[in-house]
C-alpha cells in the first residue's frame, strides 16, 4: 500500500529546538539556520523508497468515503494561490513546496516572546521588534499528491501541520508536547503587543517557523468569496487541503459538523466532485488541525530522529519550552480584556 511520505520542516525544526532558551538570542539564530539547512536537508531523503502502489484497496467504503482510494489533489496544487515567495512543483506521486518559510502578509510590528527555561512557570514575556525574528530560511516540503484517506487519524506532533500558500506553516493548537496550551486561548497582551499576531501566528522564541494556530483571517479575509465555501489556503502534510471556516453555503462551519481531526468530505471550489479537506475553526478548540485523517508516516521525535537524523515534527521532547507559556497549565500574565484575535 502505497505509503504517503513526508519530510518536513527537518532542518528548521532542529534549529528551532535548539533556540529555546533564552531571550537576546535572535540575532545569532539567523546565521546559525542557513548553515544547518543546507547540512541538513539531503538526509531525509533516505526513506522516499516506499514503492508506490494506489491501487490495492480493498475497501467497500461507501460514496462518502474516500477511504483506502487515492485522492488526485492536481486541481487544488495548481488552484492555490501561492504567494510570490512560494514554488510548488508536482512530480509524480508527490509535490513540493519550496518557500522562504517567512509569510507574505504583513505582520505587527512586535511579538510578545517568552523567555526562560524548562521548568519556569511564572515566563517572562519580551516584546521583540518582528524585524529581529522571521528570518528567511527555506523550508522544503514534500506533500502527496494523492493523499489516501485513513479511518485511523495519526495525532500531528508539536511543529508539524500544514504548508499555508502564504509560505509559511500551521501547527497544530498546542504549545507544547502536552497538548495541553492551545494558542489561541493563551493569547496573551502587554502594552499592545501580542504573543499571536492577528492572523492566529507567531514565530517561536527562537524568531524561527513563523506558524499559525488557527485561521489566518488576513488570507482567509483575501482568498474567501462570500456565499462560498471556503478557498483553498494550504495543504495538511498528509496531502489533504485545508480550508477556512465556510461551508458550502458561506455559513461558518463549527466543529460540531466535522470530524475528530476537523475534516469532512464534500464539495470546494477546488474540488467540485467533493474529497475529504480539513477545516479551521473558531468556534472552539480545536482551532487548527490536531490529527491526520490521511495515510501519513509521521516521524516522531524518537530519540534520534530516525535514519534522517532529522526531526519533522519540531522541538524535541526535552526542549520544547520555545513555543511559549510553561506546559504545567500555569498561566503566563494575560490581559484579559485584550481578547485573543480569533474570538
Ligand atoms: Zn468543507
Ligand atoms: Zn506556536
Amino acid at each position: 500500500m502505497y505509503i504517503p511520505f513526508v519530510m518536513a520542516l527537518m532542518v528548521i525544526s532542529l534549529i528551532a529546538s535548539a533556540c529555546g532558551s533564552s531571550s537576546g538570542e535572535n540575532t545569532t539564530t539567523a546565521s546559525e539556520d542557513s548553515t544547518t539547512s543546507t547540512t541538513e536537508s539531503p538526509a531525509a531523503e533516505t526513506s522516499k523508497s516506499e514503492s508506490p502502489v494506489a491501487e490495492t484497496t480493498t475497501t467497500e467504503s461507501p460514496a462518502e468515503g474516500s477511504t483506502g482510494e487515492a485522492n488526485d489533489t492536481t486541481a487544488g496544487v495548481n488552484a492555490a494561490q501561492w504567494s510570490d515567495n512560494v514554488e510548488v512543483s508536482i512530480d509524480g506521486e508527490t509535490w513540493t513546496f519550496t518557500s522562504d518559510s517567512r509569510p507574505s502578509h504583513e505582520l505587527p510590528d512586535q511579538y510578545l516572546i517568552p523567555s526562560g527555561g524548562p521548568g519556569d512557570d511564572d515566563p517572562m514575556f519580551a516584546a521583540t521588534d518582528t524585524d529581529t525574528l522571521i528570518p528567511a530560511v527555506e523550508l522544503v516540503v514534500e506533500l502527496p499528491l494523492n493523499p489516501v484517506y485513513s479511518e485511523e487519524p495519526t495525532d500531528i506532533p508539536l511543529g508539524q501541520g500544514a504548508v499555508i500558500i502564504s509560505g509559511a506553516q500551521l501547527y497544530n493548537d498546542f504549545e507544547d508536547t502536552e497538548r495541553s496550551i492551545i494558542a489561541v486561548e493563551d493569547q496573551t497582551l502587554i502594552d499592545g503587543v501580542g504573543f499571536l499576531d492577528a492572523c492566529n501566528g507567531h514565530p517561536l522564541a527562537s524568531g524561527l517557523n513563523y506558524h499559525y494556530h488557527g485561521i489566518p483571517y488576513c488570507i482567509t479575509d483575501v482568498v474567501d468569496v462570500a456565499d462560498q465555501h471556503s478557498t483553498i489556503i494550504g495543504f495538511i502534510l498528509d496531502g489533504f487541503p485545508l480550508y477556512g471556516n465556510k461551508d458550502v453555503d458561506g455559513e461558518v462551519i463549527t466543529n460540531a459538523e466535522l470530524d475528530e481531526c476537523s475534516g469532512h468530505v464534500g464539495p470546494t471550489p477546488e474540488f467540485p466532485e467533493g474529497i475529504y479537506h480539513y477545516h479551521l475553526t473558531d468556534d472552539a478548540a480545536p482551532y487548527s488541525i490536531n490529527c491526520y485523517h490521511g495515510e501519513i508516516e509521521v516521524v516522531s521525535g524518537r530519540g534520534g530522529g530516525g535514519g534522517g537524523g532529522g526531526r519533522p515534527d519540531g522541538p524535541p521532547p526535552g526542549g520544547e519550552r520555545p513555543e511559549g507559556p510553561p506546559p504545567d497549565g500555569e498561566r503566563p500574565p494575560r490581559d484579559g480584556e485584550g481578547a485573543p484575535p480569533a474570538e
